[in-house]
């Protein structure tokens, strides 16, 4: 019909038929960008409107095109897990977690070193929500048994804490939570959800910034929420349609594309850090190094016995003395070092974190992050020594 060559161009161009014209057999090793927010039926008596991929695959774009579906399943097998949802960005997904699972009256607990959006939501809108979240000494294993409730839903970990770098005994924190009920779910971004198997130690969902190591290139934003159990995909599902978090089937492409880097990224950067953070343990002007590979880091024991490897960002805990001036005029004069938010891509980051809310091991005015790239080692180790002059 539209081929109708007697009609007007306007009546052409406006009039689409969606059956191609290129020729057929083309084949890639890229999974094609599909985009569409209307998916079409055959017949009227089909239509029909389902977020689950798994009883009606495309019934409308905001549930997944190919694409999005595509990186969905790969990250759930990645993780092995059941199901994988991609969602707009990691906060968000951290915000799928709590809607999918609490309501009015519910009691969460979560680690007091936890991403600091992931507190604010706690603190803000889901206080008003009527959800109480109550933080919890991420180094509390076994003991977070005295702190559920009859009415705690969810029990968050992250592991590491972020900027502090604690890691957690999640089997431990686990197993409490199932003998109370609470479902356990785990941000696993520093462990881009490889480093660190969250089903084989106990979790129930895990969540990650694609953002950061998936993507690697600091060019996209993107989140992903994995469960293990039927129950949890229903759940996650149904407040994921009524949230409308729809991902673009274009950062799905960049994601699946970095997904193929991910394995090399990630060795490279386990590598350079390590240099870099083993020649920071040894200068005058650090306190400490907060890095879980090394023994200086709370957690470092259960570090070895349950991660298979180390990521790109750590902290250091500069000596007592240096004023928020000096350690800014030392962040300042860094040149590979950026300053900036997020990390996991190809760039070193460097942030101060003044008065970071951590009562229960403060470090005063003197942490820096640090986020490693792929920037040769001599080269960042280098900066780092001619920036320590500021502090003097
Ligand atoms: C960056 C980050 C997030 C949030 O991801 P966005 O995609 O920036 O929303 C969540 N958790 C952790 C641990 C992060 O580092």
């Amino acid at each position: 019909m539209t081929t109708d060559s007697t009609q007007p161009f306007d009546w052409r161009l406006a009039v689409v038929d969606p059956t191609p014209r290129a020729p057929a057999g083309f084949r890639s090793l890229v999974t094609p960008t599909s985009r569409g927010s209307t998916t079409l039926f055959e017949r009227a008596a089909d239509l029909r409107d389902d977020w689950d991929a798994e009883k009606a695959p495309y019934t409308y774009g905001l549930h997944g095109t190919p694409t999005v579906l595509e990186l969905g399943a790969r990250i759930a097998q990645l993780e092995q897990g059941c199901h994988c949802f991609i969602t707009p960005g990691g906060q968000a997904a951290i915000a799928l977690v709590y809607l999918a699972f609490c309501g009015a009256g519910d009691h969460a607990l979560l680690p007091d070193t936890a991403y600091g959006p992931n507190q604010g939501l706690a603190g803000g809108l889901l206080k008003r929500l009527g959800i109480e979240v109550e933080t919890y000494d991420p180094l509390i294993g076994a003991g977070i048994a005295a702190l559920l409730r009859p009415n705690t839903r969810l029990v968050w970990c992250e592991s590491p804490g972020s900027a502090t770098m604690e890691i957690q005994d999640v089997p431990a924190i686990a197993a409490a939570a199932h003998r109370a009920g609470a479902v356990v779910a785990l941000d696993n971004t520093y462990a881009a959800g490889v480093l660190f198997d969250a089903f084989a130690h106990g979790v129930d969902v895990t969540m990650q910034a694609l953002t950061k190591y998936i993507g690697g290139h600091s060019d996209l934003l993107l989140g992903s929420v994995t469960c293990r159990d039927e129950a949890h995909y229903q759940a996650l599902g149904e407040a994921r349609n009524f949230l409308g978090m729809a991902a673009s089937p274009d950062d799905c492409s960049l994601a699946l594309r970095g997904l193929q880097t991910l394995g090399v990224r990630l060795a490279q950067l386990e590598r350079g850090t390590l240099e870099v953070a083993q020649w920071l343990a040894g200068r005058p002007e650090v306190r400490t190094v907060l890095h879980p590979a090394l023994p200086s880091c709370p957690g470092h024991e259960i570090w070895k016995r349950d991660f298979t490897g180390s990521a790109s960002v750590f902290s250091i805990v500069l000596r007592d003395g240096p004023s928020r001036a000096r350690i800014e005029a030392f962040v300042d004069r860094l040149a590979l070092f950026k300053i900036g938010y997020s990390w996991g891509g190809v760039t070193s980051l460097a942030a101060p974190y003044f008065n970071l809310r951590r009562t229960l091991r403060p470090y005063g005015d003197g942490l820096v992050r640090l986020n490693v790239g792929l920037e040769p080692p001599a080269a960042l180790i280098a900066d780092l020594e001619q920036a320590f002059a500021a502090l003097a």
